[in-house]
């Protein structure tokens, strides 16, 4: 912030939608964790903020018949400690406390983190592999998008249009599910060089559902849908997990960067991937 930034802290959302559309210019404040890096890098200037941090309603987290409720201003800290996320969803705080350290994690917020949408981000393949829905509001109309489906768009962009505030996640839950999220980063709780987010569901011995989610290798997260299609039907035995795992290390892109090597990036990601189906098939109920 300058001398020059004009600052607003809206009470109610109502209030900062319109706020939004009188300085379509301004930006939006969360956790301020990586506005506040782009900031310092030049990358954006705070002119004119909107700070979301008094609309407690952004801040609710709720679970109910089959789907967690998080309000965008949940912090890292919150998804964490919840007891709600805990029992319902629990590698949703465990990607949380992955996060960076205790004080960017006690600022950082869920709904910053999908807007920002970072590729390396700890939270994006757990909600593409859930498939959760993100929901968020304008001056005018309210809007719902499937995280599966195109709403991590490209590096750093989200589908949110620059009128939008991100109100919520929605999360579906089954209870007959087994969750597994496994991460590879530089150094503990940095970002990730890979993470993967898998849940497995079986009936009568066979594999009836499977997710996975690859992310930190690509611009956005990517769903493995070759190595989900193998392995329903199987009895999800060592060897199928195995095979499923060579198979989303074949299918899944990967970058290249001056530190790590596509080699040993996509090994990775077939390394993680069996780790993650493995942890799923250990929580089925
Ligand atoms: C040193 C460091 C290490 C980190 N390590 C990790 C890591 O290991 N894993 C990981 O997942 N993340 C990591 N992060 C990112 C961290 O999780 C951020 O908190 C998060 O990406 C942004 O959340 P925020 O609440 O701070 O958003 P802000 O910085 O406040 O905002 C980020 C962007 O989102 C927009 N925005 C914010 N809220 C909304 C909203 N409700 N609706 C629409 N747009 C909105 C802002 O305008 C801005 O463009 C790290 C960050 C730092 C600084």
């Amino acid at each position: 912030m300058t001398s020059e930034t004009t600052y607003h802290r809206p009470d109610s959302l109502d209030q900062a939608c319109n706020l939004l559309l009188e300085n379509p210019e301004a930006i939006l404040l969360s956790g301020c964790q990586s506005l506040g890096l782009l900031s310092k890098e030049g990358i954006v200037s705070l002119d004119t903020i909107i700070d979301l941090n008094r609309i407690s309603e952004l801040r609710e987290i709720s679970y109910n018949e089959g789907s967690l409720h998080i309000g965008a201003l949940t912090t890292h800290r919150d998804i964490e400690t919840s007891q709600t996320i805990q029992t319902n969803l629990p590698i949703l705080s465990t990607a949380a406390k992955q996060i960076a350290d205790v004080q960017i994690r006690n600022a950082g917020t869920i709904g910053g983190a999908c807007a920002y949408a970072d590729p390396t981000a700890d939270y994006p393949p757990v909600l593409m592999a859930t498939n959760a829905t993100v929901h968020s509001v304008s001056a005018t109309d309210s809007f719902e998008y499937t995280t599966r489906d195109g709403f991590f768009v490209d590096y750093y962009q989200s589908a949110i249009g620059p009128e939008e505030i991100i109100t919520s996640l929605n999360i579906p839950i089954s209870k007959n599910a087994g969750y597994g999220f496994e991460k590879l980063a530089y150094r503990k709780n940095d970002r990730a060089i890979v993470n993967v987010a898998a849940i497995l569901e079986t009936k009568n011995g066979k594999c009836t559902r499977s997710d996975i989610c690859v992310a930190g290798v690509w611009d956005t997260p990517l769903i493995a849908n070759e190595a989900m299609e193998f392995l329903l039907g199987t009895q999800l035995t060592d060897d199928d997990l195995s095979q499923a795992s060579t198979i989303v290390q074949d299918e899944i892109l990967v970058c290249d960067d001056p530190l790590i090597s596509v080699e040993y990036r996509s090994a990775m990601v077939g390394v993680l991937s069996k780790k993650a189906l493995i942890m799923a098939r250990e929580d089925l109920p």
